[in-house]
């Protein structure tokens, strides 16, 4: 097939950790046929960030898209399911609730179901409604149903991986399509003249790579969109001040938990990802508040079996590019911006980033109004995470160390204040444009962490009040039996494996 005139012929893609991968498996997966020609470049030297396991459910829709046998891809990555995030600590010490990956209850008459269960006087735990969560905290797990109306039809799921098996997997997909891979250091970035748009690529060896179009998948170094652009970065450390981590796998112990799990603590939190063959770890952390030493040591202390490997260190500060594209350079991945890995929304930007890419698929003239929709539409994706991060600091009653005292003392965003008063008063969450995180997700934190709204909203008080109790019950009955009869998340992915 030959290129219409002005059509985008060449991408290069500079960077081969997760972003890169996948952004070269959905491009040439989904040009494929045309006349484009797909390069990406990696450095062995350099390496990858290599941490990034738990994802959101939207990952599946990227698999789906590529179409990814479930089964393949978990056993190239050694995944587990993932049916939310369970936070210890965050409220109040002592605390403990699941973020699940789905709703409570079913809507009646529109309206959700917490509401009813605001008026029923919150009786019961509202996550006995939860279909995820009581999955999860049996440890089992099923695929959701697909018959709409089934409460089995009522949560998510996502994984928990290797993120270094995932894009060595997605390498794979890529080169079948047709991806060439370049192996090598970018040394010099050159700019065209008068338009200065990134013309070509030196390499170490002295190759010389062009393109139309490169996407910056270089991860935190950002070698086009920063280091040749200059494109500017937006500090957000006065909202998410912690700027560290270390990581640590160790031995897979105990039952395999479908579920992630962020365990607070005095300067910071820890993760904890169950994947098949190991388990993941690391500390997130203020430096202004703990040293590295006294976090390793933390971390260290905290693990439930022996580490498999030395712990690594990370830096980073979080933030975002000003603009992700800029000129003829898409950023994508850490090279586009970093918030923390609390909610595990890194891999769900990419996502984003390569979808919208899809979308407005520039020409080589590079319109300065598909720029700035991407720009417009990446910004709201990212500062909607940045919101819901944030919420787990300040929707809590700690004061016990420097850092939760920090937070009391902060001024919100004002997106962040006005959602939460809205929930304050009378249980409403205001639906942002764009946004991973629907209402459920932020049911989940606010009153997981204690913020119970004043009042419920005035519809609920038409139903009959016996009329929902029994309901409720009904419901909860329903849920509960067909829990029991799932499998445990360990036996279910044996079966999984085993499929085609
Ligand atoms: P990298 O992995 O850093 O890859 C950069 C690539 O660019 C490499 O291939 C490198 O070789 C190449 N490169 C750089 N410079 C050059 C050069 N000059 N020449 C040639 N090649 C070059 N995300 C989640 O979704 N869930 C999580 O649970 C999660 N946890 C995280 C925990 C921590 C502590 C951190 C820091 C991040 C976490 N993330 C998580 C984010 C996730 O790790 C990243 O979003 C993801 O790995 C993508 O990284 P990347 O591909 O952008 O960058």
């Amino acid at each position: 097939m030959t290129a219409h005139p002005g059509t985008i012929e060449k991408i290069c893609i500079v960077g081969g950790g997760t972003a890169g991968w996948m952004t070269a498996a959905a491009l040439s997966h989904k040009l494929r046929g045309l006349p484009v020609a797909i390069t990406l470049i990696e450095s062995d030297e350099i390496g990858t960030v290599g941490v990034g396991e738990a994802t959101l459910p939207a990952i599946r829709s990227f698999n789906s898209a590529l179409q990814i046998d479930e089964a393949a891809f978990m056993r190239a990555t050694e995944a587990t399911f993932k049916l939310g995030i369970e936070f210890r600590n965050w409220g109040r010490i002592g605390d403990r609730y699941i973020h699940p990956f789905g709703d409570y209850g079913q809507k009646i008459d529109g309206l959700p179901f917490y509401h009813y269960w605001h008026r029923l006087g919150q009786g019961e735990r509202l996550d006995e409604y939860c279909y995820g969560i009581m999955l999860a905290e049996q440890g089992k797990f099923r695929h959701p149903s697909t018959n709409e109306g089934d409460i089995e039809s009522t949560f998510g799921y996502a994984y928990q991986f290797d993120a270094t098996r995932y894009a060595a997997f997605l390498r794979q997909f890529s080169e079948a399509e047709g991806v060439r891979r370049v192996q090598g250091k970018v040394v010099e970035t050159s700019l065209d003249s008068v338009t200065g748009h990134v013309s070509h690529l030196k390499m170490d060896d002295g190759r010389d790579i062009e393109a139309d179009l490169f996407v910056d998948c270089s991860g935190f170094r950002g070698i086009l969109i920063e280091q040749a652009l200059h494109t500017g970065y937006d500090n957000w450390s006065q909202w998410l001040p912690c700027n560290r981590a270390i990581a640590v796998p160790c031995e897979s112990r105990g039952p395999l938990t479908p579920f992630t799990r962020a365990t607070a603590l005095e300067a910071g939190w820890q993760w904890r990802i169950p994947l098949q063959h190991r388990t993941g770890n690391g500390h997130v952390y203020c430096s202004d508040f703990i040293t590295d030493d006294e976090a390793a040591t933390r971390l260290l202390n905290n693990l439930d079996a022996p580490a498999l490997a030395a712990p690594r260190q990370l830096y980073f500060t979080t933030g975002r590019r000003r603009q992700f594209w800029n000129k003829n350079v898409v950023a994508i991945g850490l090279a586009a911006g970093f918030l923390e890995p609390l909610e595990s929304t890194s891999i769900h930007l990419i996502q984003e980033g390569i979808t919208e890419l899809l979308q407005i698929f520039p020409d080589k003239q590079f319109l300065a109004s598909d720029i700035e929709e991407y720009n417009r539409r990446m910004s709201l994706n990212i500062e909607r995470v940045r919101d819901f991060l944030l919420l787990h600091y300040v929707a809590t009653q700690r004061d016990d160390s420097e850092m939760w005292r920090y937070f009391r003392n902060m001024t919100l965003p004002d997106s962040l204040q006005e959602k939460i008063d809205a929930w304050l008063t009378r249980g409403h969450l205001v639906r942002y444009e764009f946004g991973v995180f629907l209402p459920p997700s932020w049911v989940a934190v606010l009153l997981g962490q204690n913020l119970i709204p004043r009042r419920h909203d005035l519809r609920a008080d038409k139903a009959m009040r016996d009329k929902i109790a029994e309901g409720a019950d009904a419901l909860r009955g329903r849920i509960r039996s067909s829990v029991e009869r799932a499998s445990g998340q360990a036996e279910y992915i044996k079966q999984v494996r085993a499929a085609s």
